[in-house]
């Protein structure tokens, strides 16, 4: 439930409200609007009686939201949530961000060079698994710690800030350590305890839709972080299982619109995951832009045929940067842009040489 004050209520009204919703057994959540506060009630299963609220000094409304999730809905909150992960980088508003990277991280010399290549491209942020959740347990699962120490290098070495998964709660705290956005991958959308660890820790989270959730499963999952008190969320459509074998996923676009019309959160796309086809990812990268996305994130390997995951669906940096330029010009058309890093105060992290010694 919302109750929505009147647009001149005073703070001691506010208060009231708040205190009133406290002596009722639920907890309060004041969002002061750009024009008028709305006090949320979170902790409720189920319809709340609000006729003690709605005679309360300063109330405009009140508002019983008819979703299941409640947080993540538009009905919650009408403005976008804008989610920054680092200076200049921010999903939700007119900039899409571009994360880019490869599956895996690999080793050194290759997290390092794909970080160069990628920023040299236009990407506004680095992604790598550093924790991989493979479907055979023999497959590489990632160098772990390693991975992520090496993603802090590159992260000093480019200034791009990092998005990288966790697999359980024990790794979600290591993760935040090094991340400046943990992800949460589509076989862990439902793994609820670690989404209250997520949500606990406060750090920005990508939400990855599981392979088989529907839009409310997703909504519902991402509602877990936000009533643990972390709104810094961000929804990623990452294609779907299908009867269809021809694609490793059905990339669904349509999930993006629905979604933003539902919930205040940003939501990307991941057309490599989304396809698993290397000759499908551009076009479909455009594709989710065009369609609305805050961002995309795309894999992008030096060398994707000595991938150690997910080579076949990995861009070379050649095709990245091309397709960049893309969606620079399909943004341009529909009033947004791709975000830009802003300079970072240390000459080695903006990429530009020191001043020469004297
Ligand atoms: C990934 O991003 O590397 C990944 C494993 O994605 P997903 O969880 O969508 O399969
Ligand atoms: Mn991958």
């Amino acid at each position: 439930m919302l109750v929505v004050m009147q647009n001149h209520a005073t703070p001691e009204q506010i208060e009231r409200v708040v205190n009133v919703i406290r002596e009722m057994g639920y907890e309060p959540r004041p969002m002061p609007g750009e024009t008028r506060t709305t006090v949320g009630l979170v902790g409720n299963d189920g319809r709340v009686d609000g006729s003690r609220l709605e005679s309360l000094d300063g109330v405009a409304e009140i508002i019983h939201v008819s979703k299941p999730y409640k947080q993540v809905s538009r009905e919650w909150r009408e403005e976008n949530t804008v989610v920054t992960i680092a200076p200049g980088v921010s999903f939700g508003g007119k900039d899409i961000v571009i994360i880019a990277g490869p599956c895996s991280v690999e080793s050194e010399q290759q997290i390092i060079a794909s970080a160069n290549a990628v920023r040299d491209a236009g990407a506004t942020a680095l992604r790598g698994g550093a924790f991989k959740p493979r479907s055979s347990p023999y497959s590489f699962q990632g160098l772990g710690k390693k991975g992520l120490e090496l993603l802090a290098k590159a992260r000093a070495e480019t200034g791009l800030p990092i998005v990288t998964e966790a697999l359980d709660d024990e790794g979600a705290h290591l993760v935040a350590e090094y991340a400046d956005m943990i992800q949460i991958g589509a076989r862990n959308m439902q793994n609820y305890s670690l989404l209250r660890t997520v949500g606990k820790l406060g750090k920005p989270v990508l939400l990855k839709r599981g392979m088989a959730a529907t839009i409310t499963d997703l909504l519902l999952s991402a509602e877990y972080i936000l009533a643990e008190g972390n709104g810094q969320v961000v929804l990623c459509e990452r294609g779907i299982r299908s009867f269809d074998t021809m694609t490793r996923n059905l990339f669904d676009l349509t999930a993006i619109p629905l979604v933003q019309k539902l919930s205040h959160l940003p939501i990307i796309g991941d057309p490599s995951h989304g396809t698993g086809l290397r000759d499908k990812v551009i076009p479909m990268a455009r594709a989710a832009v065009a369609a609305g996305a805050d961002g995309v994130m795309v894999e992008v390997h030096p060398t994707p045929d000595r991938a150690l995951s997910d080579g076949g669906q990995s861009l070379y940096p050649e095709q990245f940067r091309n397709l960049v330029g893309e969606l620079r010009a399909i943004t341009s058309v529909i009033g947004r842009r791709v975000a830009t890093l802003s300079p970072s105060p240390s000459p080695a992290a903006a990429g530009t040489p020191a001043p020469a010694a004297v």
